[in-house]
């Protein structure tokens, strides 16, 4: 009975020991415990919200991306861990270094993933490239210009742009205009502008660069594997993309590659590179790209490369070139039924189209959400809105990786067709 008694009274003494101060051993050879405070914090609950199965919808996701997994690539992300540094896992780094090379039609040695999503990758590109005061040009003909930009000018770097509207690309007369005027040591272009629908076309690009002796860097987040790329033969020399559009894998590793140019830029820099996370020395050396015993720089996130592994590998089976033929008969599929249904394209110029993400134009007098939220309830389709100055006048369509079959684009042209007779039948849902 006095046992139980002690313990009653020990437990709480113990658990306010930190609001206590002990007072030295006295004759009795008693401890002394004088409490300041004897209340503990009140404990929060642990959230309800947790103590359920996770509620998960089936969607079929038809936006600019994230685009849907294949289950070998889910598979893949639910494998059990391996040691980032273990040799099973660096051999798995291998095979997507190799995936990588062949994505962007490359040897860079340089050629790596980043721990991040694509604005990781921009990040790295970036803080790499520059040092302050240096001067890039930015083409902007959408948001990724625009974003771009703002991460130079926090790099203390000088930023010049040349600005096209939405669904406009650039000439060679263009950036040559641009280079002339502002001799930048970087120009940068969005190969696949996810928010204006354009693929910028990047032949002589690079030659043309390299001539003001100008690196050129290329965002081709939601434009490699769906459309021609041959980074070496058209002289890119960094370019980087995301694994959640063509490659069909979750978003969080992101693979970039620097051309001999730029890695005799970063190696001779005067001052150091800002970013830590996202120095291409550190994270070349942890990919094996130069020669040396790998070293712990950071975690890698062993699920995402597990995952960009087979999404590449999924790539490497299909081709490159029959990929490209997939995404683009399906747009344009995808295009001549929007046109069918009296619809009007972002893009006017096909050559300027960009397979992997379509902006279509919302017809005067139309809330698009209303539509977009029509094709999600009866169809379980993601149709998306427009962003900057298209926010409200176009949907953007995605047909990226596995997602890129007729069956997904018959079914986003009903899901619009059924959505545009539902608002235009309801005129409360007209603008
Ligand atoms: N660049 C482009 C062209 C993109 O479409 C995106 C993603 N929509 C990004 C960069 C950024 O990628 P993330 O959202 O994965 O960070």
């Amino acid at each position: 009975m006095r046992g139980l008694c002690a313990l009653r009274v020990i437990a709480p003494v113990k658990s306010v020991v930190r609001s206590c101060v002990l007072i030295p051993v006295n004759k009795t050879g008693r401890v002394h415990i004088q409490c300041l405070s004897t209340k503990m914090p009140t404990l929060s609950p642990p959230p309800q919200s947790l103590m359920k199965p996770m509620d998960f919808p089936q969607k079929l996701l038809m936006g600019p991306g994230p685009s849907n997994c294949p289950p070998r690539v889910l598979n893949a992300s639910a494998l059990p861990l391996l040691g980032h540094l273990h040799p099973e896992f660096t051999q798995i780094m291998d095979e997507v270094k190799a995936g990588i090379q062949y994505a962007f039609q490359t040897k860079n040695q340089w050629t790596v993933c980043v721990s991040g999503t694509g604005h990781g990758a921009m990040e790295a590109a970036c803080t790499n490239l520059l040092e302050p005061s240096e001067t890039v040009l930015v083409c902007e003909n959408g948001l990724w210009g625009q974003r771009f930009a703002d991460m130079c000018t926090r790099n203390g770097a000088v930023v010049q742009k040349i600005i096209k509207p939405m669904g406009q690309v650039f000439t060679l007369q263009d950036v040559e205009a641009g280079l002339q005027q502002h001799k930048p040591v970087l120009v940068f272009v969005t190969h696949g502008e996810s928010s204006g629908s354009t693929l910028q076309p990047l032949e002589g690009l690079g030659q043309l660069c390299h001539k003001y002796n100008s690196l050129l860097l290329v965002d081709s987040v939601a434009a490699c594997g769906g459309v021609p790329l041959f980074v070496d033969d058209w002289e890119i020399d960094a370019i980087y993309t995301g694994a959640q559009k063509v490659l069909s894998a979750p978003p969080g590793a992101s693979p970039v590659s620097f051309s001999e140019r730029a890695k005799n830029k970063v190696l001779n820099r005067k001052t150091p590179i800002r970013s830590y996370y996202f120095d291409m020395t550190h994270l070349a050396n942890y990919w094996g790209c130069d020669g040396s015993a790998r070293r712990y720089h950071h975690t890698g996130p062993i699920s995402s490369v597990y995952a960009i592994r087979e999404g590449l590998a999924r790539l490497a089976e299909e081709g490159l070139e029959k990929s490209w033929e997939t995404h683009r008969k399906c747009a344009e599929m995808l295009w001549e039924g929007a046109e069918k249904l009296g619809l009007e394209l972002l893009v006017q110029e096909k050559a300027n189209r960009l397979p992997c993400v379509t902006g279509i134009k919302v017809p005067e007098g139309v809330n698009w959400k209303d539509v977009s939220d029509y094709a999600m309830k009866t169809y379980k389709v993601e149709i998306s809105g427009g962003l900057g100055a298209q926010a409200g006048k176009i949907w953007r369509v995605g047909i990226m990786g596995y997602n890129a079959t007729p069956e997904n684009v018959q079914k986003v042209l009903r899901a619009l067709d059924e959505g545009l007779k539902s608002v235009r039948g309801n005129p409360r849902s007209q603008l």
